[in-house]
């Protein structure tokens, strides 16, 4: 079970790992906690500005989001129901709707639900900061850590990180190609901390790269102008070769590092292709 702030973020950190799993028979969650209303209107307008209708943009979203999962082969999507809070600082923070507002108890709470219905083994989800500092990705991290505590059902619990090295690729790959970035928010962004002592799992997901390529294109709404649906064929395969995880709570005894997420967990008859 995957625990994401707004429909697209399951791509491009985790898209692989679900396409994985849909190989491998594994069923997958993806709980999506907002609606993604803040998100781009046409003309990548913003919230508050002429042109922008949250209820529209959370619509497309929708469909997105739908149509990322069908091919990324996610096994059962789930919306937790919140608006998106929109960046720190804007006027859609203050929405009693809004995921920043949100009791975290009783969001934990709808999570927990989530959680003794699928009997999840893993649960995945950002670190501390959220991965941006996104209030709505940092109140993702915070209610899987509460509902985890409520349900003690996983056996395993993950962050999902950008390494040092992606971000490097990133922006090689960016410097290399000549881009026509009109996406605002991908034309500057500040320098990531180096979180690479504390990765413990690194996994293989250079036969999903197609498919995330494809899930990407399913979010056009908000990733077209951005740079990530502007690299060429080296580029993606360079990128999007690993993702990067954290393990952060274990109950297999599974030493680590580790290149696959259910060891400890898979039945030692079934032999995997890892
Ligand atoms: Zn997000």
């Amino acid at each position: 079970m995957l625990v994401h702030a707004h429909p697209d973020d399951e791509v491009i950190p985790t898209g692989g790992f679900l396409a994985r799993c849909a190989d491998e028979g594994i069923t997958t969650v993806l709980v999506t906690c907002t609606d993604g209303s803040q998100g781009y209107g046409p003309e990548f307008v913003n919230s508050g500005d002429v042109g922008h209708s949250p209820e529209l943009v959370a619509s497309v979203r929708l469909g997105e989001l739908e149509a990322s999962c069908e091919i990324l082969g996610v096994s059962h999507l789930e919306l937790l129901g919140y608006s998106d809070s929109g960046m720190e600082g804007w006027e859609s923070n203050r929405n009693p709707d809004a995921f920043c507002q949100a009791d975290l108890q009783e969001a934990a709470t709808r999570l927990s639900k989530l959680i003794l219905h699928y009997q999840p083994d893993v649960l995945i989800t950002y670190a501390n900061n959220g991965g941006s500092g996104h209030p709505d990705h940092v109140n993702a991290h915070l209610i899987t850590l509460l509902a985890d505590d409520m349900t003690d059902i996983a056996k395993k619990l993950y962050f999902v990180v950008r390494s040092a090295s992606f971000n490097e690729r990133v922006r090689q790959a960016r410097e290399s190609i000549e881009m026509d970035i009109q996406r605002p928010e991908s034309v500057l962004r500040d320098a990531r901390p180096n979180i690479d002592h504390l990765i413990t799992t690194v996994i293989d997901t250079r036969t999903t790269i197609a498919r995330k390529q494809r899930a990407m294109y399913a979010h056009l709404s908000q990733l077209r102008g951005s740079h990530w649906l502007q690299l060429d064929e080296a580029s993606l395969r360079d990128i999007f070769a690993t993702e990067t995880y954290i393990r952060a709570r274990d109950k297999t005894g599974a030493t680590v590092p580790e290149s696959d997420i259910f060891v400890g967990l898979r039945s030692p008859n079934v032999i995997s292709h890892t």
